[in-house]
């Protein structure tokens, strides 16, 4: 539809500039009057051109998790991404002026899936509640396997298995024609991973190091839970001279003391900083005093629960 109008103005401002020029041949004019509708056609031209459709607004829950609405401003038809605080949910829907049509559950745990049951209160039975099928989400209708793909307006959704920090964990990978997304629930976070409470270090380096790593390096990456400046701090442990990790922390204390999010990174960035997917960087396995990528992985996690960060 939006589209549509763009269209008919765009043919508009090309008739008027016609005229204008046209008049402009036979008498001669003021040439800024003249010039005027050209400017909007190059403005209607770019806007018809390079409509972004995608809006993800982060949306903070409890002490330090991440709730998304995840728009496509075609349609006006919107998800949710783990609405454990379905009052402040809705209460967004409402300023945002957007359809609920679906809820996207990463995981099981309550601070991620806790608010389905009062969210198909509010939203009917219906309502679809997307997640993994183990009987551990409450209200779900939408059972998410490996791979599966779906519609939430224009934008296609992918789910993506990834068990380790539990057995039924699905990221959501959303796109359009500009833009590429992936929630990444308590599997990955920025510059760190969930723990591995359901898996093994195998796992985790699937999850990470195949399945997430092979997604566009320009995919934007929406995480759980705000760990940022703690995990960068892990990170500089292990790589004390990598500057991406320094460049990176520096920015993320200033985004904690001015109380602003660290999310989205993007993938590519990822792999410059986040020890967890530089398991086979000779710097981390040197560090670690490891060959293996897996045992790298295993060790991060051990040195990493029980690390304290020097704030
Ligand atoms: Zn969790």
């Amino acid at each position: 539809m939006e589209r549509d109008a763009d269209a008919i103005v765009l043919r508009k401002h090309c008739r008027i500039a016609r005229k204008r020029l046209a008049r402009l041949l036979v008498a001669g004019s003021d040439w800024l009057y003249m010039i005027r509708p050209l400017t909007r056609i190059n403005c209607s031209l770019r806007n018809f051109v390079q409509r972004k459709m995608m809006h993800v607004k982060p949306i903070g829950a409890l002490e330090d998790n991440y709730m998304y609405l995840v728009t496509d401003k075609l349609t006006g038809k919107a998800a949710v991404v783990d609405p454990v605080d379905v009052d402040k949910v809705m209460e967004v829907v409402k300023s945002e002026g957007v359809e609920l049509v679906a809820a996207l559950i990463t995981h099981h745990h309550w601070d991620h899936a806790g608010g389905t049951k009062k969210l198909a209160e509010v939203m009917g039975n219906q309502f679809p509640i997307y997640g993994f099928g183990d009987g551990r989400i409450e209200q779900l209708n939408k059972v998410s396997t490996d791979q599966m793909v779906f519609k939430i307006g224009g934008l296609t959704v992918t789910c993506l298995h990834t068990p380790c920090h539990t057995t039924g964990h699905i990221c959501y990978y959303v796109c359009d024609e500009n833009e590429k997304v992936v929630f990444t629930g308590d599997t990955l976070f920025i510059a760190g991973c969930g723990r591995f409470f359901e898996g093994s270090a195998e796992d985790m380096n699937r999850a990470l190091n195949v399945i997430l790593s092979s997604l566009p390096d320009e995919t934007k990456v929406y995480c759980g839970h705000e760990y940022t400046v703690a995990n960068l701090l892990f990170a500089k442990s292990i790589e004390e001279n990598n500057g991406d990790i320094d460049q990176k922390l520096k920015w993320a204390k200033q985004c904690s003391s001015d109380n602003t999010p660290t999310v989205p990174s993007t993938i590519g960035e990822e792999k410059l900083f986040n020890p967890f997917m530089r398991v086979s960087n000779p710097s981390v396995l040197g560090a670690l005093k490891i060959d293996d990528p897996i045992e790298a992985m295993k060790k991060l996690r051990e040195m990493k629960n029980s690390f304290k960060a020097k704030v």
